[in-house]
């Protein structure tokens, strides 16, 4: 089908504008709007609908006009990076919200019962709320992990979405409209205080939602004062983003984008590295004039721009996906950053791999790009004690072994000390190895 033809009359395609378009934002409420969809089986239609009333969806005009191949849908990498999908839910919580859908069951019994599920899907994945928030005196500060020595995560209240959501996000929690889970920040001027006492911290990293959904001039009432002589430990400011992907405009034609760049510029001129963490999960993400616009202009600040994405089941757990992409962004003058493991949250049963396969396909991705490309670390957990990275598989006294190491720790003596679990070709996550040879706990649990 060609999608072009596929427009919802009055809309732009971004492709020939260049005035912003205000593109439409489609959630669970006006998902039957999207005029794609139309197109697609009423099964699938009603699977997208039944998940979406338990897992947060969001898409703009954006993606459904220009990412998506909607020829190749279901297929679609980027469809299943943001469209629910009938396997991201057990099949049990899947037929009840189906029936009450098919029941025609209240607004609120839909609620209670997506808002049940939602407590088996393991919402707090690491302790996040539990373990890592900084306290100023006997004060918790709201919105922030202090989890490594040298970074503190923030995530400003702000900017708690995004412009569309991703499927597989361990942020889904603070999605799902439940205060109750939510992590943000009300205040500037705690997050500058806790800053200036605590000169271990070299790093802020805000992060979300994603950041770049807030105005220019919210995001510089966070950062402008860090160019002050008190926050000279500072060195480096992390923005974590989608939004190269989902929004590219943001860097390019939105109406402040020139102001977020001046922001950018001068928090480089006044010293700091900035740098944006800008999430990446396909090749596809990057094949659009507007994203090496947006690159290209970032990157004329003098910020760098790193790269991240998990490893995905049904999206990219192909070597030949990752390598292309890493070797795409070197060539935009991006930087690859991370390769995750999927979290334990959410609908891990739809993207979770098992470590070794992980292991695998980022060997094999290894193996086909220049050095240049090799800068990736992974396939990294985040996870409780810190982020665990998966260095191989290895044959010792006749024992099959993976090879781990801390790339980032609670205790940061633990980083980059090798150790080892025993071979298991099923497990997905840290907390189903165990040691090996015969050893009862990993150095770090005693
Ligand atoms: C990943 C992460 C960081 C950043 O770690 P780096 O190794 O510096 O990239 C900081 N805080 C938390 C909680 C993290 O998960
Ligand atoms: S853009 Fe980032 S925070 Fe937002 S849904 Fe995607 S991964 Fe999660």
């Amino acid at each position: 089908m060609d999608k072009l033809s596929l427009q919802p009359p009055g809309t732009n395609s971004s492709r020939t504008a260049q005035a912003p378009p205000r593109f439409q934002v489609y959630t669970q409420r006006n998902l039957d709007q999207i005029q794609q969809l139309q197109c697609l089986s009423e099964e699938l239609r009603f699977d997208i609908r039944v998940v979406a009333q338990v897992l947060p969806f969001r898409v703009n005009q954006y993606v459904i006009d220009e990412l998506i191949a909607w020829e190749d849908v279901p297929h679609d990498p980027i469809f299943r990076l943001v469209f629910p999908q009938r396997e991201m839910l057990d099949p049990v919580h899947f037929s009840h919200i189906a029936d009450l859908l098919r029941t025609k069951a209240e607004q609120s019994v839909l609620k209670s019962a997506a808002a049940e599920i939602h407590l088996e899907l393991n919402p707090h994945p690491a302790g996040q709320t539990t373990q890592n928030v900084p306290r100023i005196g006997n004060e918790y500060l709201e919105g922030a992990q202090h989890k490594y020595r040298e970074t503190l995560l923030f995530f400003p209240s702000q900017g708690q979405t995004c412009h569309s959501y991703c499927s597989f996000c361990f942020r889904w929690p603070q999605f799902v409209q439940n205060e109750a889970f939510r992590i943000s920040s009300r205040e500037v001027a705690t997050l500058h205080e806790y800053l200036q006492s605590h000169t271990e911290v070299t790093d802020l990293l805000v992060t979300g939602g994603d950041p770049m959904v807030m105005s220019s001039a919210r995001l510089g009432e966070y950062l402008k004062p860090l160019t002050a002589p008190a926050f000279a430990h500072l060195q480096t400011i992390r923005i974590g983003t989608k939004s190269l992907t989902f929004w590219p405009h943001r860097f390019v034609t939105d109406k402040d984008a020139d102001d977020v760049l001046r922001l950018f510029d001068e928090l480089v001129k006044a010293g700091k590295h900035l740098a944006v963490m800008a999430h990446f999960e396909h090749g596809r993400e990057m094949e659009n004039d507007l994203v090496h616009k947006a690159v290209r202009r970032i990157r004329d600040t003098g910020a760098i721009i790193r790269t991240q994405a998990p490893v995905l089941r049904n999206i990219n757990d192909d070597p030949v996906v990752w390598a292309a992409m890493w070797q795409r962004q070197v060539q935009m003058g991006m930087i690859p950053y991370y390769m995750f493991v999927e979290r334990d949250t959410g609908a891990r049963r739809y993207f979770e791999l098992p470590l070794v396969r992980a292991w695998e396909i980022y060997q094999q991705a290894i193996q086909r790009v220049s050095g240049l490309g090799r800068t990736a670390r992974g396939p990294s957990m985040s996870a409780n004690p810190g982020k665990v990275e998966l260095q191989g598989v290895a044959h010792v006294r006749g024992e099959r072994v993976f090879v781990l190491r801390f790339i980032q720790a609670r205790n940061p003596e633990w980083v980059q000390q090798p150790f080892f679990a025993k071979y298991d070709p099923q497990a997905t996550w840290l907390d189903q190895l165990r040691p090996a040879f015969g050893e009862e706990k990993f150095f770090f649990e005693e």
